[in-house]
């Protein structure tokens, strides 16, 4: 019936994370609310960790794709696991060294990074700029130069792999914003140039396939791609790079029907996949980093709304309304993403009632899911929409001036805010007159 580990159901019939009563907790932290489980955070990422140690004798690093869920919490959680971290703006990099991030174990990502933002990253020192094109390695050698400093970097590349996922989340393809292409010879033309600029440093290949992705053969797929071009860059240049980054994209369950594969599959078929290719090739293992996002935090999450009216429209449908919706969770307006919803103070009761969950923005696409199954729903209950630790709070929007809710992360049957929720006075901060 749970999609997740943290998530069970007490005496009292309720649904509980990380053994807390969510009823409670939306008592008395009020709704619309994110509640996250620290543990399940920590044991995701130990999971990452555990398998880079396994497969790739240590050598390598799970950088945690903070786009996924960001604030300072979250990047100390993924600071204290040793785990790397994987921004793409300068609020996600800012967030990171607000807590002292060690700035070398960050990956900076982004299709078009702005001149501010990549000054930003030169003067914290990042590890790793992840190139996304020329117009950003030329712009980056400059500002490097006007440093006095040289950028380390690796380029992004797309790998031509169809991830078998929805198509607004796949990335690997030639027809796709970020990055450089293999197969038009664009890609080695950037590593040429880079090899010749004074101050880039070139240290190895990125490349993300998709999200979300339950197959195990498109990672495998794209590891060998890589490596093949890593072996043409040798031969061409003379230059072995050293560091590979394969990306996140790793399915979670949202709803029981999803059979997501246990990570340590993934990285155990994706490792054969490298040692084999690099033998073949006459390449040294590299240093392999993997990105996971939604998968670190994705299952830790759940979303407790208050219901208000329930419209039972005759042959039609029955709408369920919350007292949320797209502006908390537009993953379903964005994507018709499924999710698992339960009424949480009758989780021990069937779930028979179906319904469409709505919420209270003035969108008629303003829908957390169609065709739900959920306990006998009335107003004033509590509905908990599961697996909702990745994509929400960091997607979240004040539409129709909506007050974002707030983050509460459980630990050790106790419970703390870890982001406010925003007030009407902080919604007019920033206005003026
Ligand atoms: C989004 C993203 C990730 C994380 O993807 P998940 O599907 O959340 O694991 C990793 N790397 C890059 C470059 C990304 O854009």
């Amino acid at each position: 019936m749970f999609v997740s580990d943290c998530l069970n159901v007490n005496e009292l019939g309720h649904l509980t994370i990380g053994g807390l009563d969510t009823v409670a907790l939306a008592e008395r932290y009020g709704t619309p609310l994110y509640v996250m489980d620290e543990d399940q955070i920590r044991r995701n990422c130990r999971k990452y960790k555990s398998s880079i140690d396994r497969f790739y004798g240590g050598k390598g690093i799970a950088a945690y794709a903070s786009k996924a869920m960001c604030c300072k919490a979250m990047c100390k959680i993924a600071m204290e696991e040793g785990m790397g971290l994987d921004v793409v703006s300068g609020g996600e990099l800012y967030t990171a060294m607000s807590v002292n991030f060690p700035a070398e174990r960050i990956y900076f990502h982004g299709n078009n990074k702005t001149v501010e933002e990549i000054a930003q990253a030169l003067q914290y020192g990042v590890g790793r700029i992840v190139v996304d094109n020329l117009t950003e390695l030329e712009l980056l050698n400059s500002l490097a130069a006007s440093r006095g400093k040289n950028a380390d970097i690796m380029f992004r590349i797309k790998p031509g792999i169809d991830a078998h996922t929805h198509q607004f989340i796949r990335t690997g393809q030639i027809d796709s914003k970020f990055g450089l292409a293999l197969e038009t010879g664009e890609a080695m033309d950037a590593v040429k140039k880079a090899l010749a600029l004074p101050h880039i440093n070139l240290k190895g290949l990125h490349c993300h396939i998709g999200s979300q992705i339950f197959d195990i053969s498109p990672f495998e797929l794209a590891a060998q791609v890589m490596l093949r071009f890593i072996a043409d860059i040798k031969r061409e240049t003379g230059v072995e790079l050293h560091e590979l980054n394969l990306g996140g994209g790793f399915g979670i369950k949202y709803v029981p029907d999803h059979q997501p594969v246990e990570y340590d599959r993934y990285m155990e078929s994706v490792s054969k996949v490298v040692h084999a290719a690099c033998a073949e090739l006459g390449l040294e293992i590299p240093y392999i980093i993997i990105e996971p996002g939604r998968s670190v935090v994705g299952d830790a999450g759940v979303t407790l709304y208050t219901i208000g009216a329930v419209k039972e429209i005759p042959n039609v449908r029955t709408y369920v309304s919350v007292d949320g919706g797209m502006a908390d969770n537009p993953r379903y307006i964005l994507y018709q993403s499924e999710y698992h919803a339960m009424v949480a103070n009758k989780t021990g009761l069937q779930r028979d009632m179906k319904v469409t969950l709505a919420g209270k923005c003035c969108e008629s696409g303003d829908l957390i899911g169609e065709g739900m199954l959920i306990q006998q729903a009335k107003p004033g209950d509590i509905l908990a929409v599961l697996a909702t630790g990745a994509y929400n709070y960091s997607m979240a929007s004040n539409y129709n001036r909506l007050p974002k809710p707030a983050v509460v992360m459980v630990k050790d049957g106790d419970s703390r805010v870890v982001i406010r929720r925003e007030s009407y006075d902080e919604l007019l901060q920033n206005d003026l007159l």
